[in-house]
């Protein structure tokens, strides 16, 4: 199971999913993309291999910005419904989740007790509350943050805003997740093996961070929004 983002200038639905190939390694049983463009967020999805969701790509959609994850099923059967990426109700969030949210069923009682689950997933209540949390007013980051600080489990998660297609949101805890950066290209990836295609130069993620993604800037801070200064490293790995 594996998690990849990209946002630049080039297709991003090649660079995800030679980066989700990179991630195969890992072992899953589906695997999806969610691309960007002026015309919204495209979601593809396929269960079994990744050659099976390149034929499901639409070729003509372009853009510059996508999230893609390869799952392996924890919760709920492998199918194309319960694959990633998962939406909101309202299809403005659409998130890619790597781990266990332990504390799902008690969330989805204490905050979205009416609300219609698509999917058989845990991940799902993630992208349901961070919408829940911006309809009552909380700007997408803030809705983001705490989302995450209500989870308990593992995570690696990637969220877009169907409202600013121009910014990725990241968190991570116990589960590996990375950014890689470059010359108005930034990407992330659950191993940096993924995104060497991009770039060399990596910048670690902690546990309960949040790190707010453009093409010109990455941006973490604490879940409580104190904004903290991380350096990065060159990754001395051969593609
Ligand atoms: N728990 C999530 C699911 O079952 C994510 C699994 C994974 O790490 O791929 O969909």
């Amino acid at each position: 199971c594996g998690i990849v983002g990209y946002i630049g200038t080039e297709d991003a639905k090649e660079i995800l999913l030679r980066g989700l190939e990179k991630l195969e390694y890992r072992g899953y049983d589906s695997a999806g993309i969610a691309v960007a463009n002026e015309r919204g967020v495209h979601v593809y999805k396929e269960k079994g291999r990744i050659a099976e969701l390149r034929d499901a790509v639409d070729e003509t959609e372009n853009s510059v910005v996508g999230i893609g994850h390869t799952r392996w099923a924890t919760h709920g059967v492998p199918s194309r419904l319960n694959a990633h990426p998962h939406q909101s109700e309202t299809s403005r969030f659409t998130i890619v989740h790597n781990g266990v949210i332990e504390n799902y069923e008690q969330l989805r009682r204490e905050h979205l007790p009416n609300a219609a689950m698509v999917s058989d997933t845990d991940t799902e209540i993630i992208v349901q509350l961070v919408d829940t949390f911006v309809k009552q007013g909380m700007s997408t980051e803030e809705a983001f943050s705490r989302t995450l600080s209500l989870l308990e489990g593992s995570y690696a998660t990637a969220l877009l805003d169907n409202e600013d297609r121009e910014t990725i949101y990241v968190g991570k805890n116990k589960s590996p997740l990375l950014i890689g950066l470059s010359d108005g290209v930034n990407v992330i990836a659950s191993d940096a093996m993924a995104m060497l295609q991009v770039t060399n130069e990596f910048m670690e993620i902690e546990d309960e961070e949040v790190v707010i993604v453009t093409r010109d800037s990455v941006q973490v801070k604490k879940l409580d929004g104190e904004e903290i200064v991380r350096g990065s490293y060159i990754a001395e790995l051969d593609s």
